[in-house]
């Protein structure tokens, strides 16, 4: 059964006027319904929590930007979660609400916890609607924007499919629209599409281009399929997965499996706890393509304090950083026998994600 985790962002459940298009919710949930009945596993992360709590209260009170996200959240995600509910409800289906942080996938232990739980829910047949948990998570440690978070639950739950919704319809080669410019359709493994993202972004969601782009490129070099399209358009996920041709960007997955551990690891860079310095001939074989670990033979300095397990960043003499890593050994122990031959490897090749 193939697995996918579909994105919904603000602007594509909210009309121009900035309140909860609810005509639009329910037609992504009708195309959801007959996706599963073609045998298709689907995961919703849904955005628009914000935006219909925005639109819904009239408040004089004046807040700040902090306060604001927490209000409006907290009122808008029951009533974004009452709508897919009472949608889904009416085909029968059960909607399960995941609300998650980023704190939530920075250990081993948390991730696989989350990961059982939505887990649970596919195999009991209900469809998990996923959105971060506006009302209490810090500022300084969101996600970037549901586009991130996406990619990690398509990451975690090895879906075959990430298909991000948005209000455009991919990415294009020039200025949206402009004469002589089209949408990009299909993206190769390793091809670098930067020059064509614009930065900046439209609308009531977090996110751009940039994080669409830069979750699309992370998710596919893990061997995933990614799909930017525009979720304004009717029909557009039906179309899309019944093989039309559509218009919408599709980042091709690499083709060489990933290990579950090592997607967990690629996407912890943020959970980084300290930095292990390695001179030029360990990354030069750190990136022969071969299956090689980290020997402290090739570490010149450990920076930062960390435990065995903890997630560390891989840096050259440059300062930049080349893989992520799980270490094998706590701090104080590896500054003791930095340089060192006949030791452990301080980051073993399994829990190694070298960056693409
Ligand atoms: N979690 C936010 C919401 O539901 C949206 C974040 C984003 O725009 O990506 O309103």
């Amino acid at each position: 059964m193939d697995r996918i985790v579909i994105k919904v962002g603000s602007n594509v459940l909210t009309k121009d006027d900035g309140t909860i298009d609810v005509n639009r919710i329910s037609s992504i949930v009708d195309q959801i319904i007959k996706l599963r009945k073609k045998g298709y596993e689907v995961i919703l992360v849904s955005s628009g929590a914000v935006a219909a709590g925005r639109s819904s209260l009239k408040s004089s009170a004046k807040l700040d930007s902090i306060e604001q996200r927490q209000l409006f959240s907290a009122i808008g995600q029951i009533r974004l979660v009452s709508l897919y509910s009472q949608y889904f409800g009416d085909y029968g289906v059960k909607v399960g609400q995941v609300l998650t942080m980023k704190e939530n996938f920075s250990t081993r232990k948390a991730y696989l916890n989350q990961r059982n739980c939505i887990d649970v829910m596919l195999r009991c047949n209900v469809v998990p609607v996923v959105n971060e948990n506006d009302t209490v998570s810090l500022t300084e440690l969101m996600f970037t924007d549901n586009d991130e978070l996406s990619g990690l639950v398509a990451s975690m739950m090895d879906a075959k499919t990430l298909l991000i919704l948005s209000n455009i319809d991919g990415i294009w080669n020039g200025q949206p629209g402009a004469p002589g410019t089209s949408v990009i359709r299909s993206v190769e493994p390793d091809e670098d599409l930067t020059k064509y993202i614009q930065s900046g972004k439209s609308g009531f969601g977090r996110g751009g281009m940039t994080s669409k782009y830069t979750t699309a490129r992370k998710v596919a070099d893990e061997g995933i399929r990614v799909i930017i399209a525009n979720g304004k358009k009717d029909n557009i996920i039906t179309s899309i997965f019944s093989g039309k041709d559509t218009v919408c960007t599709v980042f091709k997955p690499k083709e060489e499996a990933v290990s579950s551990m090592k997607k967990w690891i690629a996407h912890s860079a943020g959970f980084a706890k300290g930095v292990i310095v390695i001179n030029q001939n360990a990354a030069k074989a750190l990136k022969s393509g071969k299956a090689v670990s980290l020997l402290l033979v090739g570490v010149t300095r450990i920076e930062g304090s960390f435990e065995e397990g903890d997630i560390v960043s891989i840096v050259d003499d440059n300062g930049k950083e080349i893989a992520v890593g799980r270490t094998s050994m706590d701090s104080v122990t590896a500054t003791g026998s930095t340089g060192e031959h006949d030791q452990k490897p301080i980051v073993h090749y399994d829990y190694l994600y070298l960056n693409q």
